[in-house]
C-alpha cells in the first residue's frame, strides 16, 4: 500500500493525508481503537486510479453488538445526556472548528478514497462545519412547553423533550464526509449516543473523523464507528434490539431492507433515500445561468447525488438552445482524478457503479433514446463515464424512470405553460426529492412549487445547500426530515407530565 502511496499520482497529498491513508487503520468502539473481533480487514479503492491505497477492518455483528454495548452504556451513565446543553454546545463548536482547522486534510483524503476533485471536497468540508455550528445552536433550544388542559381540577401540564437514546447511522459514499456530518451533529446536539457505520466504499473520512472527535473532547462511547460491509455490519446494526433508532441515507431498495430489519423492536427509523429530480426550464429564464445550473444539477459529483437533475423539462421555445447548452457544458467538463488540480468532475465511486451506469446509457440506446456528450478515452484504469444527455426518450424507458446515479440526464421538451399537465407529468415517478424551477415569473414558480410533491424545490438555483432548511423526501424517496429543526424530531421523543395541584 505505501508503495501506491508513495507514486507521484500522490506527491501533492500533503504529509498529515497521506500518513493518515497509508497508516493501520482501526474501528472506534468504546473510545479505544480497535481491530474486528474477526481480525478481517477489507481493501479501499481510489476510484481514480482503481487501486487499493489502505485497508480497514471488516466489522460484523459481533463488533456492531460491542459498539451499540457501549454506546447504551454511554448514554444511560455516561456524562453526555446529562450535560448541560450550553456545554454539549461548546464541544460542538470546537468539533466544528477542528473540522476547520484539518480541512485540507479532510478534503486530500476525500480526494482519495471517494474521488471527488479537490476543490469541491474543500467546499463540502467547510459546509460541514456550518452544518454542525447550526446544530450546535440548538443544544440550548430544546425546549418543551406548558400545557393548558381542560380536565377538571387544578393542573400543572408541559411536555419535555429528551434524546431518543442510542442510534445507529448507516450511510452512503457519495459525501463519506457531510453524510456522517448530516447524521452526527442533530444527533450529538441532543444528546444521544451512536454507531456510525460508513459506507464500505470510503471509510476513511468517517475514521479521520473519529480522531478529530476523540481530539475535540467528546465522552468516550459517545460516537462509535464500525467500518464493514452493509449486508453484514450495516444490516446487524439496523435489526439490533438494543439500537433505539437508525437513520439510513442510500439506495430506496436498501432503505426498504433497513425497515424490514426494524421490525424486532419497532425502532424508529428515518431514510434518505433515492430521487429522480426534474428542472424545468421556462422560456423566460435567465438562461445564461439556467443552462450551466441544470448541467451541474446532474454533472455534479458525476451525478452521484441523491437530489440530481436527472429529467430536464424545457420548454419547446428555448429546447435546442438549453438542451445544446447542456451538452456543451457536459463535453467540456474536465474528468479525471480527483487530485488532480485541473479536475471539475471525478470517478464514479466502483467499478460496480461504472458498469452499472453504462448499461444504463446502452440500453437507453437500445430503447431508441438519441444520446449526446462526446466520447472520451480516459488515460487510468479509474472509474470514469463522461457525461450522457438524452433525447426523444419515452416516459416508460428505464433511463426516464430508474435513478442512475451517474453523469446520465434526459431531457424533455414541453408545449405550453399548463401548469397542472406539467406537474403531473413531473410526478409520474415513485421518488418525490427535489425540483427545480428556473422562470422570471414568480407567481408560475410559486404555483409549480405547490405542485410538485418533493420535499425540497429551488427556483433559479439548484439545491441550496444550507443547513437550516429541512431535506428529505416525498414517497419512496424517504422518511423524516434531515437539516433545519425539523431534524431534531428524528432524534427526540416528546413526554407529557400532568401534574395535579388539586
Ligand atoms: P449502494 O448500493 O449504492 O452501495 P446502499 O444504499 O446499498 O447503496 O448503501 C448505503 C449504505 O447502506 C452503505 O453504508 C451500505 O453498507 C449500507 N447497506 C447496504 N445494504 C445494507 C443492509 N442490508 N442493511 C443495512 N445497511 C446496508
Amino acid at each position: 500500500m505505501s508503495t501506491v502511496l508513495s507514486s507521484s499520482r500522490y506527491a501533492s497529498l500533503g504529509a498529515s493525508s497521506a500518513r493518515f491513508i497509508g497508516s493501520a487503520h482501526r474501528m472506534l468502539i468504546d473510545g479505544r481503537w480497535v481491530e474486528a473481533h474477526s481480525g478481517k480487514t477489507f481493501d479501499v479503492f481510489d476510484p481514480g486510479t482503481g487501486q487499493v491505497v489502505a485497508r480497514v477492518p471488516e466489522g460484523g455483528a459481533e463488533d456492531i453488538g460491542l459498539a451499540v454495548r457501549a454506546a447504551r452504556r454511554a448514554f444511560e451513565t455516561g456524562p453526555w445526556p446529562r450535560m448541560k446543553p450550553a456545554e454539549r454546545t461548546r464541544l460542538l463548536m470546537k468539533l466544528a472548528d477542528l473540522i476547520e482547522a484539518h480541512g485540507d486534510e479532510l478534503a486530500e483524503i476525500e480526494a482519495v478514497d471517494n474521488g471527488k476533485p479537490l476543490a469541491v471536497a474543500r467546499r463540502g468540508i467547510a459546509g460541514t462545519a456550518e452544518m454542525v455550528r447550526y446544530m450546535a445552536g440548538w443544544a440550548t433550544k430544546l425546549n418543551g412547553e406548558t400545557v393548558d388542559v381542560s380536565v377538571p381540577g387544578e393542573w400543572h401540564a408541559y411536555t419535555s423533550r429528551e434524546a431518543v437514546g442510542v442510534v445507529g447511522q448507516i450511510i452512503p459514499w457519495n459525501f463519506p464526509l457531510s453524510m456522517a456530518i448530516w447524521k452526527l451533529a442533530p444527533a450529538l446536539t441532543v444528546g444521544c449516543t451512536v454507531v456510525l457505520k460508513p459506507a464500505e466504499q470510503t471509510p476513511l473520512n468517517a475514521l479521520r473523523l473519529g480522531h478529530i472527535i476523540e481530539e475535540a473532547g467528546f465522552p468516550p462511547g459517545v460516537v462509535n464507528i464500525v467500518t464493514g460491509f452493509g449486508a453484514t455490519a450495516g444490516a446487524a446494526l439496523a435489526a439490533h434490539e438494543d439500537v433505539d433508532k437508525i437513520a439510513f441515507t442510500g439506495s430506496t431498495a436498501t432503505g426498504k431492507r433497513i425497515v424490514e430489519a426494524s421490525l424486532g423492536n419497532l425502532k424508529k427509523v428515518s431514510l434518505e433515500l433515492g430521487g429522480k429530480s426534474p428542472v424545468f426550464v421556462f422560456p423566460d429564464a435567465d438562461l445564461e445561468r439556467a443552462t450551466p445550473a441544470a448541467a451541474n444539477a446532474i454533472f455534479f459529483n458525476a451525478g452521484q447525488v441523491c437530489s440530481a437533475g436527472s429529467r430536464l423539462y424545457v420548454h419547446r421555445k428555448v429546447f435546442d438552445r438549453v438542451v445544446e447548452g447542456v451538452i456543451g457544458h457536459g463535453d467540456q467538463l474536465a474528468v479525471g482524478h480527483g487530485l488532480d488540480p485541473a479536475s471539475q468532475i471525478g470517478p464514479l465511486i466502483s467499478r460496480q457503479q461504472q458498469e452499472r451506469v453504462e448499461r444504463y446509457v446502452a440500453l437507453g440506446e437500445e430503447e431508441g433514446a438519441r444520446r449526446f456528450g462526446a466520447p472520451r478515452v480516459f488515460d487510468s484504469d479509474g472509474y470514469f463515464v463522461a457525461p450522457s444527455v438524452f433525447v426523444d426518450t419515452a416516459p416508460d424507458m428505464a433511463i426516464r424512470r430508474e435513478e442512475i446515479f451517474g453523469p446520465v440526464v434526459c431531457a424533455m421538451p414541453f408545449d405550453d405553460d399548463d401548469l397542472e399537465g406539467i406537474a403531473a407529468e413531473a410526478n409520474r415517478t415513485e421518488f418525490g426529492l427535489f425540483a427545480g424551477i428556473w422562470t422570471r415569473n414568480l407567481s408560475l414558480a410559486h404555483k409549480l412549487a405547490r405542485r410538485i410533491k418533493a420535499g425540497s424545490v429551488s427556483v433559479n438555483a439548484h439545491m441550496v445547500n444550507e443547513p437550516a432548511l429541512p431535506f428529505g423526501g416525498y414517497k419512496q424517496s424517504g422518511w423524516g426530515r434531515e437539516r433545519g429543526r425539523e431534524v431534531l424530531d428524528l432524534y427526540t421523543s416528546v413526554k407529557s407530565v400532568a401534574v395535579s395541584l388539586d
